[in-house]
């Protein structure tokens, strides 16, 4: 039943990362059909079926990201005010 995967293949599948043959043929984003090479085969290194998939899906990233740092920053005021620590008051140095 198993047969040994030829290099190309092998190839293949590390250039595909964690994501299966069927997900890398379709568009990260709407999960539409990728633009394909003069030989009718999805090109390779296409991730989105078109420059305005590309373009809606950095935006959603890029708000997800600040979403995140929004969150995060309070996250990290807090436990800045539970330790007594004030960033914008720099910390006395010990004397020598
Ligand atoms: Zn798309």
């Amino acid at each position: 039943m198993t047969r040994e995967l030829s290099t190309r293949e092998i190839t293949r599948l590390a250039d595909l990362g964690e994501g299966t043959a069927r997900s890398a043929a379709s568009c990260a984003r709407c999960g539409g059909r990728l633009p394909s090479t003069k030989h009718g085969v999805p090109r390779r290194d296409a991730r989105y079926c078109s420059p305005a998939c590309r373009s809606a899906a950095t935006r959603e990233l890029r708000a997800a990201a600040r979403d995140d740092l929004a969150v995060a920053i309070g996250l990290l005021a807090r436990a800045l005010k539970a330790l007594g620590l004030d960033p914008a008051r720099p910390r006395r140095r010990p004397r020598e």
